[in-house]
């Protein structure tokens, strides 16, 4: 049997203890909370990455993502194609007085068009507010945090290596092409210069022809002229 008054007197040192230390209860809202990064607060919609797909609003156990959609006709990229039909997204709407933040919808979209914000500050008087439609789901993606850095000792996705590789293989064909145009274009450089020389020599050829007729022809009529004029004067001789 213990003591009597003992459970008081541990009662009130407990308390004694706990008094000296420093509070850990946040003053909200005086004061904000710091929340992990990751936090379920509120789901934002990236529209953009939505293909209509249905997806969420078929795995959601609550049932309440309400989607609505049309189809549209796309006209064929190039001349001679097929025309192609795709969903346009008409409403998109999540009721988070029925969303029991499980995140599945998160989980299995598969254009990644959701995301968690830790947001958390919506609270509405009328419970209808509480559904929010397409343009206060994209309001919330610029609260969406950036995502984690990626571990430096990871396996490369199968994607980027994919990429890579096809960016090396273009950039190896660029290289190629330049070489092979630099290439050419000193081949002609040097036709260019040899075709120079031919002409020159082919003036050279003409301007010395030329030349040797002119001589010629003036030889031959200093000679004409001087045997005429011997003849001349042997006549009036
Ligand atoms: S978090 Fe869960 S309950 Fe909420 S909308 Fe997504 S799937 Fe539905
Ligand atoms: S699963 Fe993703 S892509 Fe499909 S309808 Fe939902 S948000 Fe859009």
């Amino acid at each position: 049997m213990g003591i009597p008054g003992s459970g008081l007197a541990k009662g009130l040192a407990v308390t004694l203890r706990t008094m000296t230390r420093k509070s850990h209860t946040a003053q909200y809202p005086d004061a904000q909370p710091e929340l992990p990064p990751r936090t379920r607060g509120v789901i934002g919609l990236f529209e953009e990455n939505c293909t209509v797909c249905m997806l969420c609003a078929r795995e959601c156990p609550d049932w309440c993502i309400y989607i609505d959609s049309h189809k549209e006709t796309v006209p064929p990229a190039a001349p001679g194609g097929r025309e192609r039909s795709r969903n346009v997204l008409d409403r998109f709407a999540i009721d988070f007085a029925l969303c029991m933040y499980c995140g599945i919808c998160i989980e299995v979209c598969p254009f990644d068009a959701l995301f968690w914000s830790p947001e958390f500050e919506y609270a509405e008087e009328d419970i209808r507010d509480l559904t929010h439609e397409r343009d206060k789901l994209r309001e919330w993606m610029w609260t969406v945090p950036a995502p984690p850095a990626l571990d430096p000792r990871a396996e490369e996705p199968k994607e980027i290596a994919a990429a890579r590789k096809a960016a090396d293989k273009l950039a190896a064909e660029a290289a190629a092409a330049a070489a092979q145009a630099a290439e050419a274009a000193q081949a002609e450089a040097e036709r260019g210069s040899g075709g120079t020389d031919a002409s020159g020599t082919a003036n050279e050829t003409e301007n010395e022809t030329e030349n040797e007729t002119e001589n010629e022809t003036e030889n031959e009529t200093e000679s004409g002229t001087e045997s005429g004029t011997a003849n001349g004067n042997g006549a009036a001789s």
